[in-house]
């Protein structure tokens, strides 16, 4: 059955044209109602005939996400964990500031890139979401921030960086269709410089992303030489820190797009100052800016976390190469929604 929340502005049309003969103007009507406001029964519908709404309900799907879990942090962070429809569990985690409200999407049920010191990881992958699935986070999302924080905008939501459960470029289409669904005026309507999509490198989907998308791209590298990252990231043994520079030099820097660098600083591992002057010669002269992550400890995985004063020597090794370096504060540490913590464990017992 078709799922009208997981089809482009573009497929709905279609949809809607010549598989239920309806006008045209209908699907632009649709796309506003499940897109735009967020509405998740065809029964609201309400500027819909109610021959029509019938039809959409017994001839289509309207994917959707019930809420499990909600735990807040003390920080303002709120990690909400969601049920798909076949039972499966994904995490998304709303991060507020005082100049924009952000929220960090997943894309895979569990990831098969098989980092060692991600949470995420020791799930596997069990399957891709949806484009209805990955949208619905921040549906549902910027409806929670509305009645929390009494808001009437429809969107509250200011950014979303995909980097919660799973690896974006290894879902790419459902992916792309979700970008196009969230950046479309008649749905959420994002601009590009408020979406960042996170990859550990996969090289030739890079290519892909460049061309096909318009949004940012931030790179998981936390390493700073091979050996470290292979160890670390296995997708380094297929393609190297060297191909995966040479993908970011030719990553196309229009449409505003920047490429971000991000190192999870972890103790012992990849934060000596030998680290921290490989990684400024490799990035000597690119157009990039690096966020330092300290690294949060997940019992059983065997990494620690980086030190403050470590932290800042290895910045100050980078600013002094001319590589623009920021500590980004660690949100949700409590509630285990920070970096690499995804993995729906520590949630309330109600399971
Ligand atoms: S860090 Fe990202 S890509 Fe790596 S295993 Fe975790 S979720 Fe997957």
């Amino acid at each position: 059955m078709t799922d009208l929340a997981s089809l482009s502005f573009d497929a709905l049309h279609k949809f809607v044209v010549e598989t239920l003969g309806e006008k045209p103007f209908r699907a632009k009507q649709i796309f506003n109602w499940v897109h735009q406001r967020g509405v998740t029964d065809v029964a609201l519908m309400t500027d819909l005939s109610k021959g029509l709404r019938e039809r959409l309900a017994k001839e289509a799907s309207l994917g959707t996400l019930t809420k499990d879990v909600e735990q807040r942090s003390t920080d303002g962070t709120i990690k909400y964990r969601w049920k798909t429809h076949d039972g499966r569990y994904i995490e998304s985690v709303y991060m507020p500031s005082s100049d924009r409200k952000t929220l960090c999407v997943s894309t895979q049920v569990g990831c098969a890139m098989g980092c060692t010191f991600c949470m995420t990881a020791t799930l596997g992958l069990k399957r891709n979401l949806t484009p209805a699935e990955i949208v619905g986070q921040v549906h549902a999302v910027n409806a929670e921030v509305r009645k929390n924080e009494g808001l009437e905008t429809l969107r509250p939501l200011t950014n979303l960086v995909f980097m919660g459960m799973g690896e974006p470029l290894h879902n790419f289409e459902n992916v792309k269709t979700a970008l196009s669904i969230l950046q479309h005026e008649q749905g959420p309507n994002f601009s590009n410089r408020h979406i960042t999509v996170s990859t550990v490198g996969l090289v030739p989907m890079i290519e892909r992303f460049a061309a096909e998308t318009e949004v940012k791209l931030a790179i998981s590298l936390n390493a700073s030489n091979d050996e470290t990252r292979s160890r670390v990231m296995p997708v380094n043994k297929r393609w190297n820190i060297a191909a995966l520079l040479e993908a970011v030099r030719k990553f196309p820097m229009k449409y505003g797009r920047r490429v971000t660098f991000e190192y999870v600083l972890m103790s012992g591992v990849n934060d000596s100052d030998e680290n921290a002057r490989e990684l400024a010669a490799l990035l000597s002269g690119m157009p990039v800016k690096v966020n330092l992550i300290q690294y949060n400890d997940n019992p059983g995985l065997g990494y620690a976390s980086t030190v403050d004063d470590r932290a800042h020597a290895f910045q100050r090794i980078l600013e002094a190469a001319s590589v623009p370096a920021f500590i980004r504060a660690n949100r949700g540490r409590d509630i285990s929604a920070a970096c690499g913590q995804l993995a729906n464990v520590n949630v309330p017992a109600n399971e």
